[in-house]
């Protein structure tokens, strides 16, 4: 059997109809840039998130980048990330000129660690960009209680968990600005490239539509600014499918409660873990090996058996060779976590149109290739979840 890692065409075929009416509705209005469909998805993506606003933007990266830059945030400021993240939410601090400080993740979550944003902070410190890392939301409120203690700028990197929550806060509410991508791998994905930014604050709306438009606020009339434009045939595809999210959602969740019970017996692996009163929307399903010799060998036995796994992200961003050292980023503390996890991270195939015997094949085969090495399987978590518990986790 084979399992894709992706299942755009079956998401494509389920709701065609629907694509395609919007699709033609633009072409045949004549206004494919700033359109009224884009206008159209914005006031949807808005009440979607319970936010005053939402900017439909280029990109995620740009997403972040520019609400960065609305903030006035750049050269000579330091903004407080984490490192076992996409590359593109350090890239946008980088690109805005500023400065990516790493903090360690927590064991559990994999989200930014609440207890060690403290310790990174510095008279330059300007902002926090938590990542609501793999469909799972960081630990808001203890992160909005730090930032307001040192009056620092909060930006929420929520390319991966629309539709998720925590308990008692919702996204884009306890931040200056949530940004996401549109990007056709994402939860919420068009036929290209996409983006968007949802604040509840006025400024922030009126700077990133500026920003996004070479810094026009009329005909004719400029400042500085970019072109990072959502185009209108991408806001119909996204109409369409916004209003299957949830439904969606659900059934992410459905397949991962079923590898979680079908998992749970291994010994060589370490399951994804969901924190109490969180609604996990599981962008990705990350198991971790209990030895990091072991990544690679699981991924290769599942690929050669026809199951398309990845990893997300064996590489942790400070050990990437490309980003900028000295005036671009800096690590605060250790990284144990960040780094045990790009060791050990297997993702499986995890899409809403996946079928119930694709999801039974793969965990046959992880049981499979676990009874092979549980002999050797140490007792108790891997390097990757025996970190410190730390407030958000314990
Ligand atoms: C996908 C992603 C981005 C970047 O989005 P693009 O649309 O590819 O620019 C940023 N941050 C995270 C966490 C992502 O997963």
């Amino acid at each position: 059997m084979k399992v894709e890692f992706y299942g755009h065409v079956r998401q494509y075929d389920n709701i065609r109809s629907e694509i395609d009416a919007n699709m033609q509705a633009v072409l045949r209005s004549g206004s494919y840039v700033q359109g009224p469909m884009l206008k159209r998805f914005e006031a949807e993506l808005a009440a979607y998130h319970g936010t005053k606003h939402a900017i439909g933007v280029g990109n995620g990266t740009d997403a972040i980048w520019l609400a960065l830059m609305a903030l006035g945030i750049g050269p000579g400021d330091e903004v407080i990330t984490h490192a076992n993240t996409f590359f593109a939410t350090a890239e946008a601090i980088w690109i805005a000129g500023a400065t990516a400080v790493f903090v360690d993740c927590c064991p559990k979550t994999k989200c930014i660690c609440p207890d060690r944003i403290e310790a990174a902070i510095t008279p330059k410190t300007k902002a926090i960009i938590p990542v609501h890392l793999y469909g799972q939301c960081a630990d808001m409120p203890a992160i909005k209680r730090i930032a307001d203690k040192h009056s620092l700028r909060l930006i929420e990197d929520n390319a991966q968990a629309i539709g998720a929550h925590g308990p008692g806060f919702k996204i884009g509410h306890l931040s200056d600005a949530a940004t996401t991508s549109f990007i056709i791998q994402k939860n919420l994905g068009t036929f290209g490239d996409g983006g968007a930014v949802v604040t509840n604050c006025p400024k922030m709306d009126a700077a990133i539509r500026k920003l996004r438009n070479h810094g026009s606020t009329a005909r004719n009339v400029h400042s500085y600014g970019f072109n990072s434009r959502l185009d209108d045939l991408h806001a119909g595809v996204l109409s369409a499918k916004l209003k299957h999210i949830d439904a969606w959602n659900d059934l992410r969740r459905r397949w991962a409660a079923r590898y979680t019970a079908g998992l749970q017996a291994c010994r060589t692996i370490d399951l994804p873990v969901e924190l109490p009163g969180y609604r996990h929307i599981f962008h990705l399903y990350v198991i971790e090996t209990k030895k990091p010799e072991w990544r690679d060998e699981l991924v290769d036995f599942l690929v050669k058996n026809g199951v398309d796994a990845k990893t997300h992200y064996s590489i942790a961003i400070h050990k990437q060779e490309g980003y900028p050292w000295g005036k671009g980023a800096r690590i605060a503390g250790s990284l144990t976590n960040a780094e045990a996890n790009a060791a050990c991270c297997v993702s499986l195939p995890m899409f809403p149109e996946l079928r119930e015997d694709e999801v039974d094949y793969v965990i046959e085969l992880v049981k499979k290739w676990d009874a092979q090495h549980a002999a050797q399987a140490p007792a108790g978590k891997g390097p990757a979840q025996s970190g410190a518990l730390c407030s958000c986790c314990r």
